[in-house]
């Protein structure tokens, strides 16, 4: 995935003519000093851009402009040195259409955050979305509106008979599909027998050709479903799984909201610790001990979260009529990560973000897939009722890397519903926040 250092955010300072212009050389020297110091702050991953200082209405509009279009420009940091009458920038914030954000105290790890979810969000703008074949049927949660969706968070879904993937797949090289084992074989591990088989060449197959049918179409993120996989072999699970490691965004059964949101956390989480992957509350461990619940999906984890080298295998799947599929298996390490979801209500969206904490998962050799075993904040009992209120999907993108910080920013930023299930979640408290979310979402809206 690309590196975020190509990407500005613009720092922008404030004042007027009040004070002369001795004052003013002052505060330009300022601003140039802090914007360097952000800029060499290896905490801050997007290039920082120190702009003139701003002295006037017209200067202020002609900058908000500029940042509208260019496109490397994430957003602003804004500074009122001195005093910056706040009616000077009326003109200019109202045609703004980047994030910007005002200077705090506990500056770094702030902005570290916020330009993070700012590059995320400048790149859902520019999201391209595949749907190879449809929506698994009968399933309405992974569904929504995709007008609305590119209205309100940016990127837009392209549908795709499965027919014109399998065409690309069709066209793969004997020779690239030799190289790409070869690279499987250094950097997994795997047995004699499934490095020579037919399946994990088919497997590399479905790589090479869905990738360059991503990258031919420029897309960012794609879904695929079991339910419409004619023409393929296989259910594609190590391609999967190693497209998301490069950075796509996937959502399983044609599910286009939460392949979006994985791509978007998976920018917020360029270059730090740990990894995000599509993910599915696959089952609950309803132990009085110690309730759990274990995350996988039939293939489709992404890599990036796994604890140690995975091993490729192969095993049987009963689900979607095909051939035994190949795909890599391992485990997550312990520590902290978050379970994201997007629904839509209708008349909005909802983001719903659920804190866990990753716990040591056993050997389970009957689920011959990755998995990754944790227990939701504030437990499960409480968890799982506050997630099933909010109307939370089985289906998440979960991040050891990113924190809730990020998904609130960035749910500000789209301008959607967010709610947060935490060590603190009070369930009479979040019954009563959906509600009044309800009402204020409502009203905001415009009643119509
Ligand atoms: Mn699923």
């Amino acid at each position: 995935m690309d590196n975020l250092k190509k990407l500005e955010v613009w720092f922008v300072t404030g004042t007027q003519h009040l004070y002369g212009p001795e004052t003013l050389k002052q505060v330009a020297a300022d601003s140039t000093n802090i914007a360097a110091a952000f800029d060499k702050n290896p905490k801050i991953p997007v290039k920082v851009v120190f702009k003139p200082i701003m002295t006037t209405p017209d200067s202020i509009t002609e900058l908000c402009t500029e940042a509208n279009n260019s496109k490397q420009c994430v957003g602003l940091i804004c500074w009122m040195h001195t005093f910056s009458p706040a009616k000077m920038w009326i003109k200019g914030l109202n045609l703004l259409n980047k994030p910007f954000l005002h200077l705090d105290p506990d500056v770094v790890a702030r902005i570290a955050v916020w330009v993070r979810v700012a590059s995320a969000y400048n790149d859902a703008l520019n999201m391209k979305v595949a749907r190879f074949g449809d929506n698994m049927r009968d399933v309405a949660v992974t569904e929504g509106n995709k007008v609305s969706a590119q209205i309100k968070m940016g990127y837009s879904v392209y549908g795709y008979g499965i027919g014109d993937l399998v065409k690309c797949v069709n066209e793969v090289s004997p020779s690239a599909i030799k190289k790409l084992l070869a690279e499987y074989g250094s950097e997994y591990k795997l047995t004699k027998a499934v490095a020579a088989s037919d399946t994990l060449k088919e497997a590399a197959r479905i790589e090479l050709g869905m990738e360059e049918f991503l990258d031919a179409g420029s897309f960012k993120a794609f879904t695929t479903t079991f339910e419409d996989l004619y023409g393929l072999k296989q259910l594609p699970g190590l391609a999967v799984q190693r497209l998301m490691a490069k950075g796509y965004g996937f959502g399983a059964e044609g599910d286009w909201k939460t392949a979006a949101l994985v791509r978007s956390m998976k920018v917020m989480s360029i270059g730090l610790k740990g990894g995000t992957s599509f993910m599915e509350d696959y089952t609950y461990h309803f132990d009085p001990k110690g309730m759990r619940v274990l995350g996988a999906h039939m293939l489709e984890v992404c890599p990036t979260i796994a604890l140690a080298k995975p091993s490729v295998e192969i095993h049987p799947l009963s689900i979607g009529g095909k051939e035994d599929p190949a795909r890599l298996v391992f485990k997550t390490a312990p520590g902290n990560a978050i379970n994201v979801s997007v629904i839509d209500l209708g008349n909005r969206f909802r983001m719903i973000v659920n804190e866990v904490e990753v716990v040591k998962c056993p050997d389970m050799p009957n689920l011959p897939v990755a998995s990754v075993l944790w227990k939701p904040l504030p437990d499960l009992k409480r968890g799982a009722a506050a997630w099933i209120m909010a109307g939370g999907a089985h289906h998440t993108g979960f991040s050891t890397s990113i924190n809730s910080e990020y998904l609130e920013d960035f749910a500000g930023m789209m301008g959607v519903e967010y709610v947060l299930i935490g060590e603190k979640c009070d369930l009479a408290s979040f019954k009563n926040e959906l509600k009044w979310n309800e009402v204020y979402y409502h009203i905001s809206e415009g009643i119509f």
